[in-house]
């Protein structure tokens, strides 16, 4: 990819200073309804078990216990050194796994489990003893010997080598760990510290060779971090050579996460430094050899997620990009989220109103979304730019029965300010992102958005 760092000035980051969405989902978060409630995702999983049964699916559990509060945090997570309560969710936890096996059980339905992604808060934090008791109890929901992929999400504070061994020999082969920063000083502003020595002891030859992949968050504009600082964790994290990178920026909520007022606002980098600190970081990695997936997504050649754009099968799921063709998603836990079919669904937060609604036998669910064939063409047509940086209009028309340049009239004549300003390429009916437009393709997504037009700025929901 042509480095653009030139391009990159004061003036164009101004009138780019519109807050987008990652596109996790189209439509985001912020559309779905809290009038959806469990009946809706019931009538989802009774088309899910009547259409959607070749499908594979993609079960995403969601633990919400950690050790510590990083100041950063925008997850919901609870802090907690209570070992009973950690046993209690578990106990809330599987009983809704039986609720899914009886619904799916009076439907006939074996659900093709392909993948497990366990993410939090910190699963980590969660012993040995623990750990091994929710994959015998997944097992009554997955068959293992038909898993292509296991995701855990670790934590520095909460992982040992043990455990990791222990993830290997229950079937964990991929781990994703929380980095951040490897700067002492930034590390402290985040309550987040842990030294680049305690990974490379972590990650020796021997557990690295049971992973299929290794992946590690970092987040850009975290306070006291300069272009310079972020160098320094880049060429750390070249060292201690992650398959994947994922690349976040700070989300700083101080309203909505109390714990952020803890990050003095005069040490965050501005708009200008942040962007920088992001563009310099993409091109340190490209130069190192590491593809650009997307948005934030980094993998080595030899990864699965190089693959997965080489043979189109790349997707885009509420945890970033993932290769092998869509999956249906199903959530378990507390703010977990669904989709499958032409449904989206999000669980409960609240830990008490979670434990309600299993005790009721209902699904705890607390906002969701049907999808309108309005929004499958968007969602398409925001993924392609994602995952291809191009979109062929032909295709999409075929693919939709539509004629592309008249249903998109108004998104075609707002992309030209994005042309003229070098973010895209446009020949005859197919438009191709430039390198310059892939570190802003967030807003070449969101003219497509139907929620966000109008130049409508993105906001974070949820509680
Ligand atoms: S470990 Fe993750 S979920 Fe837990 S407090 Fe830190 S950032 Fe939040």
């Amino acid at each position: 990819m042509v480095n653009s760092l030139k391009k990159i000035t004061r003036d164009l980051i101004k009138r780019y200073d519109v807050s987008c969405p990652y596109y996790t989902s189209y439509p985001t978060l912020s559309e779905w309804s809290g009038n959806f409630t469990s009946r809706d995702f019931i009538a989802g999983l009774n088309t899910l078990c009547t259409e959607g049964r070749k499908v594979p699916i993609l079960l995403y559990i969601h633990f919400p216990f950690c050790k510590k509060r990083c100041y950063f945090c925008i997850c919901n997570s609870i802090i907690t050194h209570d070992r009973a309560k950690i046993k209690h969710f578990l106990s809330y936890l599987f009983r809704e796994i039986d609720l899914l096996n009886a619904f799916f059980e009076k439907h006939s339905y074996a659900p093709n489990i392909k993948r497990i992604h366990l993410g939090g808060g910190s699963p980590s934090f969660m012993d040995i003893e623990e750990f091994g008791l929710l994959i015998e109890k997944l097992k009554t929901m997955i068959d293992f010997n038909n898993l292509d992929e296991f995701v855990t999400e670790v934590d520095s504070n909460t992982i040992t080598r043990g455990k990791l061994m222990y993830y290997q020999g229950k079937g964990v082969d991929r781990i994703s760990f929380g980095i951040q920063d490897f700067e002492p000083e930034v590390q402290k502003a985040v309550n987040r510290v842990h030294t680049p020595e305690l990974i490379e002891d972590l990650l020796s030859p021997e557990i690295r060779g049971g992973f299929k992949s290794v992946n590690f968050d970092l987040l850009y504009g975290l306070p006291l971090q300069s272009r310079e600082s972020f160098k320094s964790t880049i060429e750390i994290v070249k060292n201690l050579s992650p398959d994947r990178i994922t690349l976040l920026k700070y989300a700083h909520v101080p309203d909505r996460r109390k714990h952020q007022k803890l990050i003095k606002e005069s040490d965050l980098p501005d708009n200008f430094e942040k962007t920088r600190i992001f563009a310099e970081a993409v091109y340190n990695l490209i130069d190192y050899g590491y593809e650009y997936i997307g948005i934030d997504h980094f993998a080595k050649p030899t990864d699965s997620l190089v693959a997965g754009v080489r043979d189109r099968t790349l997707w885009r799921n509420f945890n970033g990009f993932a290769d092998g063709g869509m999956h249906y998603i199903i959530g378990l836990g507390p703010t977990s989220t669904h989709g499958f079919i032409n449904y989206y669904a999000q669980n409960i937060y609240s830990l008490a109103e979670y434990y309600k609604c299993i005790d009721n036998r209902e699904f705890p669910i607390l906002r969701g979304y049907k999808l309108s064939m309005d929004d499958l063409i968007r969602r398409d047509v925001i993924n392609e730019i994602l995952c291809y940086h191009s979109l062929d209009f032909s295709e999409i028309g075929r693919k939709y029965r539509i004629d592309f340049n008249e249903y998109f009239r108004q998104e075609i004549e707002t992309l030209k300010a994005l042309i003229e300003d070098g973010m895209l390429e446009f020949s005859s009916d197919m438009i191709t992102v430039t390198p310059l437009g892939r570190l802003f393709i967030r807003h070449i997504c969101k003219v497509f958005d139907r929620y966000l037009q109008g130049g409508k700025a993105y906001e974070i929901t949820g509680p």
